[in-house]
């Protein structure tokens, strides 16, 4: 078998794995990064709502060709028909997803990345313990070959394998997962400066449906569900029943269906020469299942670790682990708060829905111009359901005690 070597190998071309090539890339380090897909960010599987501007910026110029529509604030519906509407005009975009992931490879490639697209990783490389690069495959030919490397990056996605073979993560459970599915739908009434999210077991159990404006007269509709509540319908099942009330009269484009991780973080992002970034580390939104920036920020915290374990020849997890740490103050902590208020909201029968909506659009200062503020959800959250105080207040404490952080 053929075996090249690079400083760093990196698995997966999408924002997390991009980010993570031209950070190492940049600094001179040799990066190899592998997708698997013939096209770096096509098929497009995404709502493509980013934001807010300055958070995208820090990573790639966000010129008129990228945007699809800016956001300027959000409408809740309640199952029983109970609108909130909030003005946040710095939330953000629609953006056109396939370009932004190929831009930021192009960026990667740019750095000094080598950008290997048709290639995937098929197993890790490990010397004893350790772990010390990738078996890859090249898929128009079948030929398998060794890249030996002195860090690895999982940014395989959600439906990454890598943590797993590095020991980090089991599979997800059925409740980790959303099932999606979303038709872009054109000729049809829509907001062009509001996202809109629909809840309730009628339209989408355990998540919600949503209506994303891509442009006068379009938008991205989709639902995501919790397959263990959906009554053994799937997502399309779902997506039928929510085009049919909301715009049934439109024409549809695109069909796509797929999954997004609303898992809780985990224990640790790193093993002896391995680093999981992205989804397949488990850094999405938990409420929201969104996740570019998130991969985006995760991939710079990744990379500040690598560049360390590099520059000072050690890349044992010890070494790795103020990744752990640096994750956990930035986001993780948020997302720990966003995975209690997931697991409260999602539950909720339609009509304690009805009334958490309500409470939602009576309390003060939830929303900034950009974010929802997540200790305020919770506690909006936790006022109806006042029983699971106690329990929510352990899972955080157990989360904080076990959590990535050290
Ligand atoms: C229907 C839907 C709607 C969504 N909407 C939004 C939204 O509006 N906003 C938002 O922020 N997030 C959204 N998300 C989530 C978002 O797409 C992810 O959080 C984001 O793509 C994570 O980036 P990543 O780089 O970690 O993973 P990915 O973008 O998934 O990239 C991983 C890449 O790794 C490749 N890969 C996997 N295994 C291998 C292998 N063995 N070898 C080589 N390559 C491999 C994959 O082909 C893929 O290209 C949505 C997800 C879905 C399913």
């Amino acid at each position: 078998m053929e075996s090249e070597k690079f400083d760093v190998v990196i698995i997966g071309g999408g924002p997390a794995g991009a980010r993570t090539a031209w950070r190492t890339a940049s600094r001179g380090y040799s990066t190899l990064l592998l997708e698997k897909r013939p096209r770096v960010g096509f098929p497009v599987r995404c709502a493509e709502a980013v934001g807010p501007r300055e958070d995208v910026e820090r990573y790639l110029s966000l010129d008129e060709s990228l945007i699809s529509s800016p956001v300027n604030g959000v409408v809740l519906v309640s199952p029983g028909g109970i609108r909130y509407e909030a003005e946040m005009p710095e939330i953000g975009f629609i953006v056109d997803r396939e370009l932004f992931d190929r831009r930021l490879a192009e960026i990667a490639a740019g750095g000094g990345a080598v950008v290997r697209t048709g290639h995937q990783a098929m197993g890790l490389l490990r010397e004893n313990s350790r772990i010390r690069g990738v078996v890859a495959k090249d898929l128009s030919s079948g030929a398998l070959y060794q890249v030996r490397s002195r860090v690895t990056v999982g940014a395989d996605g959600v439906e990454s394998i890598s943590p797993r073979w590095a020991g980090l993560k089991t599979g997800y459970r059925p409740e980790e997962l959303m099932s999606c599915a979303q038709e872009l739908i054109s000729g049809i009434d829509v907001s062009l400066r509001y996202i809109e999210f629909h809840l309730g077991t009628r339209c989408a159990p355990g998540g919600y449906a949503w209506v994303f404006p891509k442009g006068k007269n379009s938008a991205n509709v989709g639902v995501g569900i919790n397959p263990l509540r959906s009554g053994g319908l799937r997502a399309t099942d779902y997506l039928e029943r929510f085009i049919a009330a909301r715009c049934a009269e439109g024409r549809r484009h695109r069909l796509v269906v797929g999954a997004t991780a609303v898992a809780r973080g985990l224990p640790s992002l790193v093993a002896d020469g391995y680093v999981a970034v992205g989804e397949a580390a488990n850094q999405n939104n938990p409420f929201s299942g969104g996740g570019i920036i998130n991969a985006l920020e995760g991939a710079d915290l990744a990379a500040d670790a690598i560049l360390e374990a590099l520059e000072s020849n050690d890349q044992s997890a010890n070494r790795l682990k103020t990744y752990n740490k640096n994750w956990w103050n930035s986001v993780g902590r948020t997302n720990e708060i966003f995975y209690q208020a997931a697991r409260i909201l999602y539950r909720l029968p339609d009509g304690e829905m009805d009334r958490a909506l309500a409470r939602l659009k009576r309390e003060k200062n939830l929303i900034s111009n950009k974010a929802i503020k997540p200790w305020k959800l919770l506690k909006v959250l936790l006022l109806s359901r006042p029983a699971l105080v106690f329990q929510v207040a352990g899972s955080i404490g157990k989360g904080i005690l076990f959590g990535n952080r050290s």
